[in-house]
């Protein structure tokens, strides 16, 4: 294999102590969109040895102008991301440990999905999921990479426990839904994940390796600007996090719905159900309505309204953005 990495071997930085470093280290990335599938591509190129990729939906058309891992084979096929970008990188690198895991990450399941990984990177498109993973990241002690882009612009920063502030150091509390300009309000132009991305996963192989200079600024870049700042970020002291209290980890919620960025559709999750069998359900549903199922996914068409489940629990209403009609769905249909 060191033909293979001959190249970033031979940035001293890296060297053969380096490389085998990153062949020992184990990384999740959370969220498989534009800046996820940069980062996946980079440190299974790089050779890190084990690379798990969460993310909770499928590909569709409109992701392709930004999400480098997939195809219109993977829009037609509708496959998963987090599926697709496991087939797709095991082709390029087949000494990796792939693992494509289909999943909501949310405070019932993420200290089981992060736990034994020496980093955990963001690829994510909503603020709620960074207060849980900062959470997560604090109370287990593995330092995570915040990455955002929306419109022409990102945002990226370290969060070393015990090292650095933390996200909410920055962040104190979840902004008000709708505040913040989304993919779907603001759109957005490949650069600006692309260029975030590529820095995160240039940190992340600085800490993997144990490099000296981790940047410890948040960094801000516009590239339709041309604008690249640095912001000096202090601890914050009255920080709940960075004292021991991890506020998104307790959350106790019942059902709930979540708009998804981008796809005119609604989520439904109950975190009390961790799976549920598609073959069953398909038994049950036939009768209802018009229904398909493979591995991972199942199709349930009912009242003219198209259903997704997936064996994780998770289940999506497509063209619709009504939360009360995804619910009262899920209840009558697939809900307990
Ligand atoms: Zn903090």
């Amino acid at each position: 294999m060191i033909d293979r990495y001959s190249r970033q071997i031979s940035f001293p930085e890296i060297g053969e102590e380096g490389q085998k470093r990153l062949g020992k280290s184990s990384v999740v990335i959370i969220g498989c969109g534009a800046l996820g599938t940069i980062i996946a591509s980079s440190l299974v190129r790089a050779g890190v040895g084990k690379v798990k990729i969460i993310d909770r939906d499928l590909i569709e058309y409109h992701n392709l102008h930004r999400q480098i891992l997939f195809d219109e084979e993977d829009v037609r096929s509708q496959s998963p991301k987090a599926i697709a970008a496991e087939r797709h990188l095991k082709k390029v690198n087949s000494s990796v440990e792939i693992e494509g895991v289909v999943a909501d990450v949310h405070y019932a399941n993420v200290e089981r999905l992060v736990t034994g990984a020496d980093l955990i990177l963001d690829g994510l498109d909503n603020p709620e999921t960074r207060f849980i993973i900062n959470d997560a990241s604090l109370k287990l002690k593995i330092p995570w990479i915040y990455g955002a882009a929306v419109s022409s612009s990102g945002m990226t920063m370290n969060i070393i426990p015990g090292k650095t502030p933390c996200f909410r150091c920055v962040f104190p509390s979840l902004p008000p839904s709708g505040v913040i300009p989304t993919c779907d309000t603001a759109g957005v132009i490949s650069p600006a994940p692309f260029i975030i991305g590529c820095l995160q996963s240039a940190e992340a192989m600085k800490i993997l390796v144990g490099a000296e200079k981790i940047n410890r600024d948040l960094i801000a870049i516009d590239v339709w600007q041309g604008t690249f700042r640095r912001l000096k970020i202090n601890p914050r002291q009255d920080c709940p996090a960075c004292h021991g209290k991890y506020e998104f980890l307790q959350v106790k919620f019942g059902i709930r719905t979540t708009i998804l960025c981008g796809q005119n559709s609604v989520q439904v999750l109950d975190p009390k159900v961790e799976s549920i069998s598609l073959k069953e359900l398909a038994a049950h549903l036939k009768s209802l309505g018009e229904v398909s199922y493979n591995e991972s996914t199942l199709r349930f068409i009912v009242d003219n309204q198209e259903v997704v489940v997936f064996p994780d629990g998770r289940v999506i209403l497509k063209n619709s953005l009504d939360e009360s009609l995804a619910r009262t769905l899920y209840t009558k249909y697939i809900g307990t």
